[in-house]
């Protein structure tokens, strides 16, 4: 067990932003493995890990006090659904909701872009799980002015200082969210080009992967260096202690599996979570129930 806490906090120290200030995406290589080769090893620390998340997530439930948001963000086959999948195997689901965030609705697009994500924070008690989120705003958004323009904003709003706003009110929106108890983390999945090539030229030769493949797909792989800038902007102008960003290396998906349930769990056990204190009037209670089950023993 002290191995594995240690090992957690190293890796996820490795791939944590928490001063967006001078970052570079060229610092951080999407092959990375921090020097571990054998992914068998991986995996069986990879199992170890999510019992301990199942733990862990058991007492955030019963505590109800701390709520965790994860956030995932990433280019397409970087390999999000699967990380997610895995992560939370362990999990009860009754205590974790994971939501999809899509091109928006017409009812969305008639609100503030934070509505729709705030109407689905987690509960206290509950992970969420965001695949995909507001951030969105900052890429898409960004890469396609097109999609700004739908957004209905008043034109005299759409100036010059649209994005610095934007990733400002993001930065006040996640401490807010701090302030609150509810812990925010987000995770960029960082894949390389070729590994992107790679992973599509998989998803068309194979039957059992055709439903994943999308042909938008390859034409946002054609902006590809927009999408580099507008990330790493993203992640310089929202890393901050209160809701730091993770750059997880995304070429080999069991490293990635590791690095993002290292986070949670170092997230997790960062929380003071514990059982709730039974008092004395529930002591009784409870002593109660005991007799009254022994004297019906039928
Ligand atoms: P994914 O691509 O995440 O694996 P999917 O293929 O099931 O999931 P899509 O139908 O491709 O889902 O929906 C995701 C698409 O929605 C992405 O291309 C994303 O850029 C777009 N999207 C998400 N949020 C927004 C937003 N706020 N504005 C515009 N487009 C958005
Ligand atoms: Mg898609």
């Amino acid at each position: 067990m002290e191995h594995l806490l240690e090992q957690t906090r190293r890796l996820a120290a490795a791939f944590r932003v928490a001063r967006g200030r001078g970052f570079r995406l060229k610092d951080f290589d999407p092959a990375d493995t921090l020097g571990l080769k054998s992914e068998a090893k991986a995996r069986l620390s990879l199992r170890e890990s999510v019992r301990e998340i199942s733990r862990l997530q058991e007492m955030l439930y019963a505590q109800d006090r701390w709520g965790v948001l994860l956030i995932f963000q990433a280019m397409d086959a970087a390999g999000k659904d699967g990380t997610i999948k895995h992560v939370l195997s362990g999990v009860n689901p009754q205590g974790c909701d994971v939501v999809a965030f899509k091109a928006p609705s017409d009812e969305e697009l008639d609100h503030d872009y934070l509505w729709r994500c705030s109407k689905r924070l987690p509960e206290r008690g509950r992970l969420g799980i965001f695949n995909r989120s507001y951030y969105e705003e900052t890429l898409v958004v960004r890469v396609h002015p097109e999609l700004l323009a739908k957004e209905k904003l008043p034109l005299r709003l759409l100036g010059k200082k649209l994005w610095k706003h934007r990733f400002e009110d993001i930065r006040h929106f996640e401490r807010y969210l701090a302030r609150n108890g509810i812990v925010v983390r987000k995770f960029f999945l960082h894949l390389s080009k070729k590994e992107q090539r790679r992973r599509f030229l998989e998803r068309l030769r194979n039957p059992a992967k055709h439903w994943k493949f999308s042909s938008s797909d390859v034409r946002e792989r054609e902006r590809w260096d927009d999408y580099m800038d507008a990330y790493e902007d993203m992640i310089r102008r929202t890393a901050t202690e209160a809701a730091p960003w993770y750059v997880v290396p995304a070429d080999n998906k069991w490293f990635t599996r590791i690095v993002v349930s290292s986070v949670v769990i170092e997230t997790l056990a960062s929380l003071d979570l514990e059982y709730p204190e039974i008092d004395q009037t529930r002591r009784k209670e409870l002593a109660a129930a005991r007799a009254a089950l022994g004297k019906r023993g039928e």
